[in-house]
């Protein structure tokens, strides 16, 4: 079997992932939805609020509301009204007067504060008022959370719980959005079987197509899931071409090294312009990208770390720019390594680490040990990668190295 990754004309990462976004398209399409059925769309369109939020001056508390230059000659005040939320007060009032005032109830044009009404003690219409208060007490300003005009969301913010909050607040009943993205998963080889199947000798079970669409599920796009093909060239060259009539974007698994059954290679060369990138990093053996006629071409390797990296920190980024997202905000930091870590100049390493504070405050990470590229349990226990460049050799514990903390995909 021959080493791609070893051998030298490597693409470092970076160039990888730059000509790969040079060659994405942003959907266009767009379709106005309920703000209720929005959730996690990309918004297609800026929005600037249509009102003051609150619209009102407004009580924050149960009490009575009153101007403060009454409080000044008497501690005693008349009361002349009420003001409730959805009822406010419609009258006059006057110095020496107070308003009965619930929260959320507009404050009367005459009254600039509120006192709860723990703080006072009422005989009759008399309210007399046992503290000291200050101008504006327990008032909320019109607008002191969002003002008029002011912009809110953004496009190609995706919306979350809090946004469909904010756009019902502001009486935003629909929104435009981008549609969403159809993503083809195609996972090909003999040897595997979906759990539940019963495995042959040789078998193992299939587990890269049940990471990708549960990480694509959060990205927000409809799936469309070819199952497992065989390694074989018409099996593969059928499924690719429905795949490319229906998707997006089509990802494979599998079958983009240069083993006897590898058949993907032969069939992409045949069907689009896909380029098989040996890419400098580690995991993440050959990695194929293009265009089908359709759609875009993202070809994993198939041992299931390498899948899942090379999915997060490329595919991932790619569809981001496709369905019309921000780009992935990703925290790094640089922390203190307490193990030992293995590694060979050549490439930029994704280990993957766990990263935890030790009983000084700081924060450290450790190896979650074995890294080899098969080895998913190794992604399961860890909390983020540690990214380790090219050039880099061996790290002796007790040094400082960069870590991307896993985001919500992982
Ligand atoms: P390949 O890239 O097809 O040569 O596969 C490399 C390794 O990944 C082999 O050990 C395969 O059995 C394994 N593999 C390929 N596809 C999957 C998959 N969908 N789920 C789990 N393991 C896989
Ligand atoms: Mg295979």
């Amino acid at each position: 079997m021959s080493d791609c990754c070893s051998a030298p004309g490597l693409l470092p990462f970076e160039h990888a992932l730059a000509n790969m976004l040079a060659q994405v398209s942003p959907v266009t399409e767009t379709l106005t939805l309920a703000i209720d059925q929005a959730l996690y769309y990309v918004l297609a369109q800026d929005i600037a609020s249509p009102l003051n939020v609150p619209p009102h001056d407004n009580s924050a508390m149960d009490g009575y509301a009153f101007a403060i230059d009454s409080l000044v000659a008497n501690k005693t005040l008349t009361l002349v009204g009420r003001s409730m939320a959805g009822a406010p007060f419609q009258g006059v009032c006057q110095a020496g007067e107070c308003i009965r005032i619930m929260t959320g109830a507009k404050m009367p044009d005459c009254c600039d504060s509120v006192e709860m009404q723990e703080n006072v003690s009422v005989d009759g219409e008399q309210v007399t008022f046992l503290q000291e208060k200050s101008f504006g007490s327990h008032v909320r300003s019109a607008g002191e959370d969002i003002q008029l005009a002011q912009q809110v969301l953004q496009s190609g913010q995706k919306l979350t719980a809090v946004d469909i909050g904010v756009l019902a607040s502001l009486g935003v009943a629909e929104v435009k959005v981008y549609r969403k993205l159809k993503v083809a998963l195609i996972a090909t080889g003999d040897e595997l079987k979906s759990p539940g199947q019963v495995l042959r000798v040789g078998d193992i079970y299939e587990s890269n197509s049940f990471v990708l669409a549960a990480m694509l599920q959060k990205l927000h796009v409809d799936v469309i899931d070819f199952g497992i093909i065989e390694d074989d060239f018409e099996a593969i060259k059928v499924a690719f071409i429905s795949a490319d009539e229906q998707a997006d974007a089509v990802i494979s698994s599998g079958g983009v090294s240069v083993g006897d059954a590898d058949y993907t290679k032969t069939v992409l060369d045949e069907l689009g312009e896909i380029a098989f990138w040996k890419i400098a990093m580690k995991p993440g053996k050959p990695f194929a990208f293009g265009k089908l006629a359709n759609s875009l071409f993202f070809g994993l390797p198939g041992n299931p770390v390498s899948a899942l990296v090379t999915f997060h920190q490329l595919a991932l980024v790619a569809l981001t720019k496709m369905q019309n997202g921000q780009p992935l905000k990703r925290t790094h930091l640089t922390v203190k390594c307490i193990t030992d870590l293995r590694k060979s100049p050549g490439r930029m390493d994704f280990q993957r680490g766990i990263l935890t504070i030790n009983s000084e405050g700081e924060n450290v990470v450790s190896s979650t040990g074995a890294q080899g590229s098969g080895i998913l349990s190794s992604l399961a226990k860890a909390n983020c990668y540690i990214i380790l460049p090219s050039e880099q050799g061996k790290v002796p514990a007790g040094e400082m190295v960069n870590v991307q903390l896993f985001d919500e995909f992982l």
